[in-house]
């Protein structure tokens, strides 16, 4: 049997460079795609390679059309790609809708849907030419709670990528592609800090996590890679929540 081939964008740090390592030690040879910190992706690629995977590095940009197609064209030398982990993300600064800029707007929607939509299409098209294949979108409890005084415009796009998933799993399931979504809660990452606050997780665990401290990023590779897995066959279209009762 050949090892499964997966995309994980935003793979050089965060809940992106987990997953890679728990894919790699699960079996999968990888593409990690990444924005711009080329040191972040080598280390984490270093981690795969370690645990035994192949993988490619490739700086693409999921908002532009032309890198989505340039990173899954890159994984020709690896193989045919059997998964897809949609896992770039940004915020922007926190804050009220009312105080927001169109630019930040405008980025936001940009990569969280319109890059999970052209991942989406090209991952569809080669699957389904297949007959088989596993995409996983990472969403956000974002998208149920809402973030009111926070980032009510990322909320919108994960409720989009909710949408996405449901209606593309249906279009899909004929084909032999099953869609999911991990919805996480608040994850220890570096995009607090990039969106304002570094202490969001530990205020968050004092306040609201019903189960009194924030996440790993491991944790949400775990549930990313069980739904690419073939213990996962049945499950198309669902939006598995790991967010501490969030
Ligand atoms: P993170 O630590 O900020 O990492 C973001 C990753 O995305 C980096 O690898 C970055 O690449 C990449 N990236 C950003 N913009 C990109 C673009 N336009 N094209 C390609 N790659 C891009 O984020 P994270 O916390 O791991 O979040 C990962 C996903 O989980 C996001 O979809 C986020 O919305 C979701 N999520 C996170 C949390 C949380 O609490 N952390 C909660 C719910 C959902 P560079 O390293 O090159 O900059």
């Amino acid at each position: 049997m050949s090892r499964p081939l997966t995309v994980v964008t935003g793979g050089s740090r965060g809940i992106g460079a987990a997953t890679c390592v728990r894919l790699a030690s699960d079996g999968h040879d990888l593409v990690l795609g990444y924005a711009s910190d080329e040191g972040a992706a080598a280390r984490t690629a270093a981690a795969v390679r370690e645990a035994g995977a192949r993988c490619v590095t490739v700086r693409a940009d999921t908002s532009s059309e032309e890198d989505v197609e340039r990173l899954f064209d890159s994984a020709a030398p690896l193989g045919r790609v059997t998964g897809l982990v949609n896992n770039a993300g940004v915020t922007g600064p926190l804050g009220r809708l009312a105080d927001a800029s169109a630019d930040v707007l405008r980025r936001v929607v940009d990569v969280n849907l319109l890059g999970y939509l052209l991942c989406c299409r090209r991952a569809a098209r080669d699957m389904a030419a297949h007959g088989s294949g596993s995409i996983v979108n990472v969403s956000s409890a974002a998208a149920t709670l809402g973030s009111p005084g926070e980032y009510v415009h990322y909320a919108a796009t994960k409720a989009a990528v909710d949408a996405l998933t449901v209606g593309l799993s249906k279009e899909l399931g004929p084909d032999g592609v099953r869609v999911n979504a991990v919805a996480p809660g608040v994850i220890e990452t570096g995009m607090h800090a990039a969106m304002g606050d570094p202490d969001r997780p530990a205020k968050a665990a004092a306040t609201r996590i019903p189960l009194g401290r924030p996440g790993q990023d491991f944790e949400i590779a775990a549930a990313v890679s069980w739904l690419l897995s073939p213990e996962a066959a049945y499950a198309t279209g669902t939006v598995l929540r790991v967010s501490g009762g969030l």
